[in-house]
């Protein structure tokens, strides 16, 4: 198209009637009957209007009728894919400690992107998804995990809840559902979304409850655990795109959820003793020599598929989740650190929060130890710590934009009265 037709106007001179934009400055200019005009620039921006108070679907539109709009997420190169060793260092800007965790993390992910690139290039051999299972209690960092890789590669991330999911035909959410949420996080850019992460929490929590496989239907066990299996590893699923039920009138998007990778978290609690139990049965028959090289202290390192089995996941399940790792609970020291460390620590997001009001925050050594005591006092892990800084934060937050000073510091003192008035 050349420069001159794409100004429709035949007027030389016309005028945008909406933001008085020459046709020279713009793309496009459309004259109206009457002698107005507008610009290309204003019905742009008229379209976003419309999409930003949902009168029209934006990308979701365009992609149902072929069209492609912006995207925010650009397709994956080879030049995006980072090493292992370098994806664990991306992590520990932002996760304290989790050493195992995170090399079994950057290995997975490395090579889930490495068999994105090669699709189409390794003909005799097919490499499968590296979907990841964390095991570990709340509050150590699973979900912080998953969101810091998305965040690496500038994918699409969504999280969804497994305890919310039922089987088709059921009260909850269809398992389809997981797939709007991705989409909605793609701005229904579906390429993007086709490579993006899911995190599912609470996976354990659709365990099947009791050691017999049911025979009767497992709405909320078993039945999902089923239906997760093919959106696991690699479908073209029907997704609504507003999420919630199917409906038979519903336009759906196909999303082939091949290339997404999958990262499943659960505290699995009482897992140690099925681990101890697997252990301890082992031993017997090899000796005490076995025995002994057992580090009773870290039982989770122990981890193996046949656990999770145990503990109620279903066979199926468990292979279309090949990499299984384990979140070590937080001790005082790694509390202490998650709270001024990583690159978003807690601390220093109030210190930004102030310093937007030009108020210049700072917290005494003792207050910060003394939050880190009430957090494993709450028995609450790294969750509580962010509780109990709000608890204390409350008061200043809000009064110092209102007054003169311009600094404040957060003694023990102060820290305490807050706590206990809280208490
Ligand atoms: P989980 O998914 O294991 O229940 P989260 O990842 O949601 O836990 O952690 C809750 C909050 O606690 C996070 O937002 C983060 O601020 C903090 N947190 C937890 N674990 C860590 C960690 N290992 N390093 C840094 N921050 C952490």
């Amino acid at each position: 198209m050349t420069q001159k037709s794409r100004k429709t106007t035949d007027h030389k001179g016309a005028h945008c009637s909406f933001c008085g934009a020459s046709a020279e400055e713009v793309p496009l200019m459309f004259n109206g009957a009457d002698g107005s005009s507008i610009c290309s620039s204003c019905v742009e921006h008229g379209y976003e209007l419309l999409v930003e108070h949902g009168i029209v679907a934006g990308a979701a539109n365009a992609k149902a009728k072929g069209g492609k709009a912006a995207s925010k997420f650009k397709p994956l190169t080879k030049a995006d894919l980072m090493r292992p060793d370098s994806i664990k260092r991306f992590l520990d800007d932002y996760v304290i400690g989790q050493d195992a965790a995170k090399r079994y993390m950057s290995v997975a992910v490395y090579n889930h992107y490495k068999r994105l690139l090669a699709k189409g290039k390794t003909e005799d051999v097919e490499l499968d998804k590296s979907n990841i299972v964390l095991v570990g209690p709340t509050g150590t960092g699973k979900t912080l995990m998953a969101r810091t890789i998305a965040r690496l590669l500038h994918v699409p991330f969504s999280i969804v809840d497994a305890t919310a999911l039922t089987q088709a035909g059921y009260v909850g959410e269809d398992v389809e559902s997981i797939l709007s949420r991705l989409l909605q996080a793609a701005d229904y850019d579906v390429e993007a979304a086709e490579r993006g992460i899911i995190f599912i929490d609470e996976i354990d929590k659709i365990a099947r409850k009791g050691d017999n496989p049911s025979i009767t239907r497992d709405v909320s066990g078993e039945g999902v655990q089923q239906a997760l299996l093919k959106i696991l590893e690699g479908t073209v699923v029907n997704v609504p795109p507003q999420g919630g039920r199917k409906h038979p009138d519903q336009k759906y998007i196909q999303v082939d959820t091949s290339n997404i990778l999958f990262i499943c978290g659960g505290a699995f609690d009482g897992i140690e003793k099925k681990i101890a139990m697997r252990l301890n049965t082992n031993a017997i028959g090899y000796g005490t020599q076995t025995r002994k090289r057992i580090d009773e202290s870290n039982i989770m390192s122990y981890i193996q598929p046949q656990d999770l089995r145990s503990f109620g996941l279903i066979p199926e399940l468990i292979g279309r989740l090949p990499v299984l790792t384990y979140m070590e609970p937080l001790e005082r020291a790694a509390l202490r650190s998650i709270l001024t460390e990583p690159k978003n620590s807690i601390i220093r997001q109030y210190e930004t929060l102030m310093a937007l009001d030009d108020i210049k925050l700072t917290f005494d050594d003792d207050v910060l130890d003394y939050i880190v005591d009430k957090a494993i006092e709450f028995k609450l892990g790294a969750r509580g710590l962010r509780s109990i800084c709000e608890a204390i934060m409350m008061d200043v937050m809000f009064d110092m934009p209102e007054g003169d000073a311009k600094e404040f510091r957060v003694t023990l003192a102060y820290a305490k009265s807050k706590i206990d008035k809280a208490a």
